[in-house]
């Protein structure tokens, strides 16, 4: 057996075999791999180059391209982001734009690159009023029924071929149930309340009722088999107003959003958080038809990320706990360590789209008021514990925009008991 020898770096008591000294020049293995990445990353600091991809470029459909193209991460290129985000551009896009995108995307599909396409006609859809029907055509022929959002103006000709897809197709017949429900015109509606009255043979194996699948879309089948939508078309969005404002200072705007309160949550004895607060006199929140003060709609940003949370609400700003609250199951038995800590939101005047949040993946902020929800898992449209209807969405917090957190606060009322509803979802 060779004689092992001290490793030649100082503060290093690690003795090695004069084989690896060899081959390090003296040193411990891990010496020699820690002092070989510091080269690697010095060298990488002092060769990187600042990439503008964009530069010089103006069309803003060129811009979108380079924006969704995938590329192999180089560590010796820093790639300059564009001075808007992809949403920004999607907004400046004419009629002719959005169809040259469309033909892009297409051209993606039929070289089978769908993730790509999908991301194009996603954003179509979602951040303009854009029909995509030739894109719905591709992806149709393709066999390609998801997202079921993209499929929201389908126009009769496609929506009658998914009806016929369903009963004979039962590989894809959940996509193709989410698709109808997207598009959700006065033919899908008596499909569905057929199929309530009548399951369908296939029924029993979905996991809920096919009728069900109209959550996803923002509806479902009242009392007399008409549709009730399940969020308010008008949507506004937040944008950060600042570090934690205390009660003395006021936040001028319709609604804030990310407000601590005094009230404690009854589990963890945590102070509660004021996730909206709605100055219901503004012009901006009448589309909510809510005829008094104030609303506010609190929360325990602890608790209420294992389950629903329930609460009275006055039309003069006053809450209380609800005695239809029920312990989640899976809470902690322990007390919260840390206090979170999140900037208020402020509603801006800006409209925002229907669905421009809807869906979470395209990564544009999503704190908002109206407008469908950005679900990050399945809907979840909590039923009013007093009157047992599904109640209405109002409103969302993003806590990637608000506290650099991950996941989504949705919140929701029903009207005639007066009660709001918390639930949170994350990735
Ligand atoms: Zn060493
Ligand atoms: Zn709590
Ligand atoms: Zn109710």
């Amino acid at each position: 057996m060779s004689e092992r020898v001290p490793c030649q770096n100082s503060g290093c008591s690690a003795t090695i075999l004069p084989t690896t000294a060899l081959k390090t020049g003296g040193t411990c293995m891990p010496c020699h791999q820690k002092k070989l990445a510091l080269e690697k990353e010095a060298y990488i600091l002092q060769n990187r180059k600042d990439v503008d991809r964009y530069k010089s470029i103006i069309d803003p459909v060129e811009i979108l391209k380079i924006m969704h193209t995938p590329r192999k991460y180089n560590p010796l290129e820093r790639d300059l982001p564009y001075h808007k985000s992809a949403q920004e551009l999607y907004h400046q896009l004419t009629k002719g734009d959005r169809e040259r995108l469309e033909t892009y995307a297409i051209s993606l599909i039929d070289q089978g690159d769908f993730d790509q396409a999908e991301t194009i006609l996603l954003s179509l859809v979602c951040f303009t009023d854009a029909q995509i029907e030739r894109g719905l055509n591709a992806l149709y022929h393709k066999g390609k029924y998801y997202p079921g959002i993209l499929y929201k103006k389908a126009w009769p000709a496609i929506r009658d071929e998914l009806i016929n897809l369903v009963e004979r197709d039962p590989a894809n017949r959940n996509h193709l149930l989410l698709a109808l429900a997207w598009i959700g015109d006065e033919v899908v509606v008596r499909l569905f309340a057929e199929w309530k009255e009548n399951p369908p043979v296939w029924a029993s194996n979905l996991y809920v009722p096919p009728e069900n699948y109209a959550h996803e879309a923002g509806w479902e089948l009242d009392q007399d088999s008409q549709k009730r939508l399940l969020f308010h078309h008008e949507s506004f969005t937040f944008e950060v107003y600042g570090e934690k404002i205390t009660g003395s200072e006021s936040v001028k705007a319709a609604v804030v959003g990310l407000q601590p309160d005094d009230q404690c949550c009854p589990w963890c004895h945590g102070k509660l958080m004021v996730l909206i607060d709605f100055n219901l006199q503004d012009p901006l929140v009448r589309f909510l038809k809510l005829f008094g003060q104030r609303l506010r709609i609190a929360a325990c940003m602890h608790c209420n990320c294992y389950g629903t949370v329930f609460t009275n609400v006055e039309l003069d700003g006053s809450y209380s706990w609800s005695k239809f609250n029920t312990i989640p199951e899976f809470l902690p038995e322990t007390e919260p360590d840390e206090e979170l800590t999140c900037s208020t939101m402020r509603l801006s005047d800006r409209p925002m789209g229907t669905y421009e949040g809807a869906y979470w993946t395209l990564e544009a902020p999503t704190s908002q008021i109206g407008g469908h929800p950005a679900w990050i898992q399945d809907a979840e449209y909590p039923t009013c514990p007093c009157c047992l209807e599904t109640m209405v969405f109002i409103g969302q917090m993003d806590m990637e925009q608000a506290a650099d957190n991950e996941g989504i606060f949705y919140t929701f009322l029903c009207r005639a008991c007066l009660i709001a509803a918390v639930n949170y979802q994350q990735t």
